[in-house]
């Protein structure tokens, strides 16, 4: 995986444990779930979750630890079977960076998009509305 290029994630939340599958996520994006719209990213995640990828099609599997997820057993999407474990603490490390620096680079050109009524290149900037409007004591 390499840094900000988009990746499938399939995140388990660790609030209600739905899975929720994230098509081109980057690193500094935000991953709200579905159902109870929790930041599952906030959480710890090296602590509460194991990480895989597969070999095949790069999907990212972010799985609660009690996940039963056996290599070689377990199938992905595409059909394959080996995975390579994310490592987890390396992975949060990461996304954390990847958030300070995308508020940074929110913040600096906020103003900006403010004034222009429709923004083209949207799913971040929609991910962080979605945060706004529903999570106002977010951070
Ligand atoms: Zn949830
Ligand atoms: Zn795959």
């Amino acid at each position: 995986m390499t840094e900000n290029s988009p990746f499938e994630l399939l995140i388990e939340c660790g609030g209600c444990s739905l899975e929720n599958l994230i098509q081109g996520f980057r690193l500094g994006d935000h991953a709200i779930c579905n159902q109870c719209r929790e930041n599952m990213l906030a959480y710890n995640l090296a602590d509460t979750h194991q990480g895989h990828t597969c070999d095949s099609c790069g999907r990212a599997y972010l799985l609660k630890s009690e996940t039963e997820f056996v290599n070689g057993e377990s199938e992905c999407q595409c059909g394959a079977q080996d995975f390579t474990i994310l490592d987890m603490k390396d992975f949060a490390d990461k996304i954390t960076k990847a958030q300070d620096k995308a508020l940074d680079d929110e913040e600096g050109d906020a103003k900006f998009d403010w004034c222009r009524p429709a923004p083209t290149n949207g799913v971040n900037k929609e991910d962080y509305n979605e945060i706004f409007d529903d999570n106002p004591g977010f951070l």
